[in-house]
């Protein structure tokens, strides 16, 4: 007999099997009675309400349950509802091991996961389509009487079984390709009269449905009553649901209707109705529902495109959450002490002399705002957004000076060592007449050069440190850390700004983006951030001229490489770096390079880089083409980011059908960095997909970096658009940055607004808001403290 135990907090505890024998599930209610002669009576289920809180060991089902630290304000049915939510999927009705396996292969492990795994898809199935109206491209349900079946064979001999069903409108062709011949024949009989659903192809001038699903009809029944038995798949807008293999939509729509009638009333509608009513959206419960289980009048276009109020209200609720997360950690920032710096123009003034230009309108405005950032006692976190060439390295140095005049560390950090190097260099060469220490700290540094850079870091002596991410390693140390700098942050994840910030005391953050993010995509991901842009160009700038070439145009485009030069300038011919073969691309690159010093331009300079090379060497070739020693730089894309060589003016992109169109307007911002006229030749043998043809005729349409950005946001989606790991894009279920922009501008009014309302989310009723908003996002967004 299992032993009934009492816990260190005095819970009762009950074993599972006990509880089973109760017929309590798990996350079931319990009432408990004393009675006269001391026993207690245990009985399940009952009016929540009446009974005593539940002991949370003596609920709890065997596996683990996420635990959520503040229950104990919360009412006992919030507390019952949560563990609800968190019900494993095995405690379902009809979901056996083997099922419970597969659901969590799907991501479904508990009822929550369950409820937001949303369709995908909807089929209309509200009536049977006359089989003269199939349409090719579209699954639909249909009825008909079998004529023939038999086993056939294509041209090629490959055998096949083959059925011909035909309604009073017309007849189509069924067939199977892998069916066990013996079983088809003894099932598909001539006569037999089913309802069939499946999708309809066209195969020349025949349509075909390929391995349908069948119902046969019973005798003395009519087809009416085959769709009245299974209502979860006929009758109505069927969803259509992500799987995995194992799992069928019949299966899989089971179990959610299962889950959705047994468990909708568990969701919370959190979200205070004075903002949900005016934005005139359903609450969570019915719209979670209705994507379950369309209703008969659903719009199935809407449906299928995430454009129906259920949608749309889901999709608040997650942008919700996020931006009331952001809000919060802006404030949170703001209420944080900082360094008040002081602007004296002690090294400010003086670089400005020293520069061959005046500063841009945008250069001197973002730097005014930056400025009024740095002298106020709370830290700066601040992102600048500028499109390649806009001059964003000489506002981040007027930044650092400032730190560095206040008597502070700055720490540069740049994605790559090339870059950081080239940081180094130019800001190394004012720094030196200004008298200002640098230091270069990258991965690739070794030994003792690397020690002694540490050690004038953790000394103080070094005023400005600039590199890689291994400004950021355990080992630096900072003796006195004013300002960070992020340089193209969207190679950075959210992480970095972290562990910078931790590298001094609050220090400020300046952030740095050549990327130029869409409204809608920068208020989701730096919603935390302000922002500046730098939206203008240095004067003098002609904006890049760009053509797509096919492979038979090389000879003109060697040409063209030979005018520019023979004229004194530069070129680039850039390779793609494919991850998965980077040693077959460097072969690409590097045979390249040779075929065009020994066949092409034996006359010429040659140059070639890649990121395999050692520190030293890439910056020795980077170096010679800066001094104008080579005149031709064939190079992969670790030029990418940042570098500068203005007397560069053309070109030649290899393959550029395989790039990303981010990528091809970072690569071409490599040219057009002077006053002279450059070109930007887009090599492509011409098969490429439609996404490939459409991102080069964005490139050569314009130059634009935010239209471009736009652009490359639509073809790719948001999550792709940065590389969803690296950017720290949240993962919404359902909403969509490029879809529901209007929604994301909605809900981040009503959070921003509901923060200044209630600071601390601490008036009644916002407790449970707040709960669910450290349990989306608190780890995210490094929020537990404010709990
Ligand atoms: P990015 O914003 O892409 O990082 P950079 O900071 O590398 O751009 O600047 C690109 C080039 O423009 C550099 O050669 C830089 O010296 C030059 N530059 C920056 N500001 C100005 C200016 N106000 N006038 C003219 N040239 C400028
Ligand atoms: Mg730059």
């Amino acid at each position: 007999m299992p032993k009934v135990t009492l816990s260190s907090n005095n819970a009762l505890v009950i074993p599972p099997d006990l509880l089973a024998h109760l017929g309590i599930g798990p996350g079931g209610v319990v009432s408990v009675e004393l009675e006269a002669g001391g026993a207690l009576v245990l009985r399940g289920a009952g009016d929540a309400s009446r009974c005593a809180a539940p002991p949370k060991e003596a609920v709890e089902s065997p596996a683990p349950v996420r635990s959520h630290p503040k229950d104990d304000g919360a009412t006992l049915k919030e507390a019952i509802a949560r563990k609800n939510l968190q019900t494993r999927m095995q405690f379902i009705k009809g979901v056996g091991p083997k099922l419970t396996e597969l659901l969590e292969k799907r991501g479904v492990a508990t009822v929550e996961d369950a409820l937001y795994l949303l369709p995908h898809r909807y089929e209309d199935r509200r009536e049977l389509t006359p089989v003269a109206r199939l349409k090719p491209g579209f699954s639909a349900v249909f009825s008909g009487k079998v004529l023939s079946a038999d086993i056939a064979a294509t041209k090629g001999g490959r055998r096949f079984f083959e059925a011909l069903v035909a309604d009073d409108s017309g007849s189509i062709t069924l067939k199977w390709f892998n069916a066990n011949p013996t079983f088809m024949k003894r099932v598909w009989k001539a006569g037999r009269t089913g309802v069939f659903v499946g999708e309809v192809t066209q195969f020349g001038f025949q349509r075909e449905v390929h391995h349908p699903d069948v119902e046969w009809l019973a005798e003395g029944k009519d087809i009416q009553d085959i769709l009245d038995a299974d209502p979860v798949n006929f009758g109505r807008i069927v969803p259509v649901y992500p799987l995995t293999e194992g799992l069928s939509q019949k299966v899989m729509r089971r179990v959610m209707k299962e889950v959705v009638d047994g468990f909708l009333g568990s969701l919370q509608e959190l979200i205070p109705t004075p903002i949900l009513k005016p934005l005139l959206l359903p609450g969570l419960r019915q719209s979670v529902r209705e994507l379950h289980l369309p209703p008969p009048e659903a719009g199935l276009d809407d449906l299928n495109q995430g454009r129906t109020p259920a949608h749309r209200a889901i999709a608040f609720d997650e942008f919700f959450f996020w931006e009331l997360g952001l809000a919060l950690k802006k404030r949170g920032v703001t209420l944080e002490e900082g360094i008040a710096f002081q602007v004296t123009h002690r090294y400010t003034k003086q670089l400005a002399k020293m520069l061959p230009f005046e500063l841009t309108g945008a250069q001197r405005r973002v730097l005014s705002e930056i400025k009024a950032d740095m002298m106020a006692p709370h830290p700066m976190h601040r992102l600048v957004q500028g499109d390649v060439g806009s001059g964003k390295t000489l506002v981040a140095l007027m930044a650092a000076l400032i730190a560095v005049e206040n008597g502070y560390q700055v720490a540069i950090m740049a994605p790559t060592e090339i870059l950081a190097e080239q940081h180094w260099h130019t800001i190394h060469r004012f720094c030196k007449e200004l008298g200002v220490e640098t230091a270069l700290i990258t991965a690739g540094m070794k030994g003792k050069a690397k020690s002694e850079a540490m050690g004038r870091v953790a000394s103080g002596s070094a005023q400005i440190v600039i590199g890689t991410h291994a400004v950021i390693q355990d080992k630096v140390e900072f003796a006195r850390l004013g300002l960070g700098v992020i340089d193209e942050q969207h190679r950075f994840g959210v992480l970095q700004r972290g562990i910078l910030k931790k590298k001094g005391a609050n220090p400020d953050i300046l952030v740095m983006t050549a990327t130029p993010i869409p409204r809608t995509l920068a208020m989701t991901l730096f919603g935390d951030l302000s922002l500046s842009v730098i939206d203008e160009l240095p004067p003098g700038r002609t904006p890049v001229e760009t053509r797509i070439a096919f492979e038979s145009r090389r000879p003109q485009v060697y040409a063209a490489i030979r005018e520019e030069v023979r004229q004194g300038r530069q070129a680039y011919v850039i390779y793609p770096l494919v991850e998965e073969s980077e040693k077959s691309d460097l072969k690409a690159a590097s045979q390249m390079a040779e075929h065009l010093s020994q066949a092409v331009f034996p006359d010429l300079r040659i140059g070639l880089l890649h990121g395999r090379m050692a520190p030293d060497e890439k910056e020795a070739v980077m170096g010679a083409f800066k001094a104008r020693e080579l005149d031709v730089l064939v190079s992969t894309t670790v030029i990418e980011v940042g570098i500068d060589v203005p007397n560069a003016t053309v070109m030649v992109i290899e393959h550029a059908e395989r790039f990303g169109l981010s990528q091809l307007h970072q690569l071409r911002g490599r040219v057009g960095r002077g006053s002279a006229r450059s070109r930007c030749i887009l090599l492509t043998a011409g098969k490429f997909s439609d996404d490939g043809e459409k991102r080069l005729r964005v490139m050569e349409s314009t130059n634009d970096g935010f239209r471009i950005a736009e652009a490359d946001l639509e073809i790719r989606g948001p999550g792709d658009f940065l590389g969803i790991r690296q950017s720290g894009m949240p993962d919404f279920r359902v909403a969509n940055i490029l879809r529901d922009g209007g929604i994301l501008e909605q809900a981040r009014q009503a959070a921003f607004g509901l923060l200044e309302q209630d600071p601390e989310l601490s008036a009644v009723g916002h407790g449970p808001l707040k709960e669910e908003l450290l349990r989306r996002w608190g780890q995210r967004l490094e929020l537990a403290l404010i709990g």
